[in-house]
């Protein structure tokens, strides 16, 4: 048993189809595969389609855009109601304000030359439910600004550079409980990548466990070896699930992201899911 928990299609920055990235899934190995597109479920229908031609397990997810303590935290939710009204109110929440933010982020870019409008970052997004910066990159791209998405985040799209935005994100503790209340099961993605690594600290985990977490993406391409001992620890004191997982994107990310780049162990699948 292969799963993979955490992957990204193009109803939100990924480049695949929902039932693209599960017919991949399938064709590498993988005998199950989560969908866990960034603050929308509306991939799920399509993938679970495929899912049933191609003969592996889908597992219903989400990766759900969270501040803890003014720091981006993303919490993948897992086989909840996705017609949960508290929970859809909050979703919208993020989603609108994803909307919102790019006039104003196209017209700093405008200030520095970067001549983009939205219809056109709109077209590059196709049928996404959740757009995102690596959509405006995209149309840097298309328009020969950029060469990747790596340069876009690493000289546009983040705090410090002139494309960067801030936009509206739910509470860490609240998403916890709005996806428990509609019957699921929640895990911090890639805990310590990036900035959440300061504020995430063994009690802060515990505080989260307490509150209901149900795990920790251990084996993540963001995590080194050191982390992933550190996480092991912490989640087993704690009693929390471990999961591995890629965050595959397609071709909008780097090759160690790749489908099944790390897998969950079926006992703590078991566990978190169980
Ligand atoms: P946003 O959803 O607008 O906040 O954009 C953040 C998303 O951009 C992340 O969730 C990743 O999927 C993606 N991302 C972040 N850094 C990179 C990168 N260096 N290359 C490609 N995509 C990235
Ligand atoms: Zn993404
Ligand atoms: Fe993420
Ligand atoms: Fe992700």
């Amino acid at each position: 048993m292969r799963v993979d928990l955490h992957t990204h299609s193009s109803r939100s920055d990924g480049t695949d189809t929902p039932a693209e990235l599960v017919r991949k899934a399938a064709e590498s190995g993988l005998t199950g595969v989560a969908l866990t597109d960034h603050d929308a479920t509306e991939g799920w229908a399509e993938a679970q389609d495929a899912a049933d031609e191609v003969g592996i397990r889908l597992i219903k997810g989400i990766e759900i855009s969270t501040v803890f303590e003014g720091v981006s935290v993303h919490l993948l939710g897992y086989e909840f109601d996705p017609t949960h009204p508290e929970l859809v109110g909050e979703l919208d929440r993020v989603i609108t304000s994803r909307t919102e933010r790019l006039p104003r982020l196209l017209d700093r870019l405008g200030e520095h030359g970067i001549e983009i409008n939205a219809e056109e970052v709109l077209a590059v997004a196709g049928d996404a439910a959740a757009w995102g910066r690596p959509h405006v990159a995209d149309a840097m791209i298309a328009k020969g600004y950029i060469a990747d998405r790596e340069e876009a985040f690493r000289d546009w799209l983040v705090p410090g550079k002139p494309g960067y935005v801030g936009r509206y994100s739910a509470d860490l503790f609240d998403a916890i409980s709005l996806v428990r209340a509609a019957g699921g099961k929640t895990v911090i993605a890639h805990a310590w990548a990036r900035e959440s690594k300061k504020k995430l600290t063994a009690e802060v985990l515990g505080e989260l466990a307490a509150a209901g977490l149900g795990g920790i993406e251990v084996d993540h391409p963001d995590h080194d070896e050191l982390a992933r001992a550190e996480l092991t620890k912490i989640a087993d004191a704690l009693g929390l699930a471990k999961t591995g997982s890629s965050d595959y994107h397609g071709t909008g990310k780097g090759h160690q992201f790749h489908l099944g780049a790390n897998t969950t162990d079926p006992e703590q699948l078991a566990r978190l899911l169980g």
